[in-house]
């Protein structure tokens, strides 16, 4: 798929050069176009700061499995699209659309383990359900 900047990546292209993360794990296996978010009429994100997003995410996500012993970390969803959030019933203005919100799970550890263990230090957001940890870079702490 042809990516903002003009980049052709496929569904195992790493997110930058050695993420343990793919394109495919972000766009649900190339099926979502990275498309500006337009709300209520208003530009809230362009597409390219969309892309720059998602790498942002990615080196915080390799981060954050280097901290879990590099134990691998599957990501249920990434980007979101505004027709694919409101389709899955998100929230209007959720973080999966800014390419910066992930909802993961590990065969190594529980959700609630993983939650434990970012709650002090991460400076976004952490919302725990029964079988996924919601994170994201909103840049402010929120807890749910
Ligand atoms: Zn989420």
């Amino acid at each position: 798929m042809l990516l903002p900047s003009g980049k052709v990546v496929y569904v195992s292209t790493p997110i930058y050069a050695n993420s343990h993360f793919s394109w495919g794990e972000v766009t649900c296996n190339c099926t979502r176009h990275i498309e500006n978010l337009i709300l209520n009429k208003k530009l809230v994100i362009s597409a390219i700061a969309i892309e720059k997003n998602i790498v942002k995410t990615a080196i915080a996500l390799d981060e954050i499995r280097a901290n879990l012993s590099n134990r691998p970390i599957k990501v249920n969803s990434w980007y979101r699209p505004a027709l694919v959030n409101r389709a899955v019933g998100g929230k209007e203005d959720s973080r999966h659309q800014f390419g910066d919100a992930v909802d993961i799970c590990s065969d190594y550890y529980l959700p609630s383990k993983i939650y434990t263990f970012l709650s002090m230090t991460h400076n976004g957001g952490l919302g725990l359900y029964p079988s996924f940890l919601h994170v994201d870079w909103r840049g402010y702490k929120a807890r749910w």
